[in-house]
């Protein structure tokens, strides 16, 4: 559908850009907030350096992790040890809110809007920073919820007193073996509900969180609409950035806005409705409020 992608150099345009995106927002019916990894990172929840020393040199250390990301795939040798580290790895990027107000700045921005949020993210800062959770769909899953591995019945469980004992009962890098989660129904292992696999579990929450997505698409996609596409990386694009170009490219009045450091463009077919922003989103936050 589209033959070229823009790589926009803007730099230079950035004060003008922010005038221009806070024309559109002003001027729009809805907005639609699709945010992915970017985001997070933006607001301080970043998986390497010293927050991944400060929580898990001991890890680091024995099994020679060097982040969070790829220690999430780590062979540990037994549960007890595989849930000490997962245990801190959805409390500390689950449970505790992001250390930079990037969320609440951005809830300044949309909270008197007729708004929308679609989200790769699974770490609940939406939540967090205030946001309406019925104007919230998280399509790959929360770190807060677990769901039979197997899965034999589609039901997610929160696990926040799971994790909280799990946290303060673990020693050397193990939490005791009463602890390790197992499946009410099957007696099968527990684990988190991420879409990883095919093994995702869809429950009824998720399912009506897709409609009222789709319903505020389906009520908005013709009028004045912005996409506001925030930290969306190159690697799930089919699930934020290809729609929004598309629903772009079917109303002249939409406008889609892509602010990613680094990696902000567009397709040729779209570009005289986008403004790409090649800055950190913290900051386009702040100067847009
Ligand atoms: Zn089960």
């Amino acid at each position: 559908m589209f033959s070229r992608i823009t790589i926009t150099n803007s730099t230079e345009n950035y004060s003008q850009q922010i005038e221009q995106i806070r024309e559109k927002l002003n001027n729009a019916d809805a907005v639609v907030i699709g945010a992915g990894a970017g985001l997070s990172t933006a607001a301080g929840l970043t998986y390497s350096g010293e927050r991944f020393y400060k929580h898990f040199s001991d890890f680091a250390e024995k099994y020679g992790i060097i982040d969070m990301y790829s220690g999430g795939f780590y062979p540990f040798p037994d549960n007890e040890t595989f849930w000490a580290w997962w245990s801190r790895h959805i409390y500390f990027n689950r449970y505790e809110k992001a250390p930079k107000p990037v969320y609440d700045d951005l809830l300044k921005l949309v909270k008197d809007r007729n708004y929308f949020v679609l989200t790769t993210n699974v770490d609940h800062q939406f939540q967090m920073a205030g946001f309406d959770k019925e104007r919230l769909f998280y399509t790959q899953g929360d770190y807060g919820l677990f769901q039979c591995s197997v899965p034999c019945h589609d039901k997610n469980y929160d696990n926040y007193d799971a994790v909280i004992a799990m946290i303060e009962q673990q020693k050397d890098m193990k939490i005791p073996t009463e602890l390790v989660p197992h499946c009410p129904v099957c007696g099968k292992p527990m684990t988190m509900n991420l879409r990883s696999d095919d093994k995702f579990v869809e429950d009824e929450g998720w399912h009506k969180a897709a409609e009222r997505y789709n319903s505020f698409i389906d009520e908005n996609k013709d009028k004045n609409i912005v996409y506001l596409e925030l930290g969306v990386g190159g690697n799930t694009p089919v699930i934020i950035k290809f729609p929004f170009w598309q629903l772009t490219a079917q109303n002249e009045n939409a406008a889609y806005i892509c602010v990613n450091l680094g990696e902000s463009y567009c397709p040729d077919e779209i570009a005289d409705q986008s403004i790409c922003v090649n800055a950190d989103i913290g900051k386009v936050i702040n100067d847009l409020n």
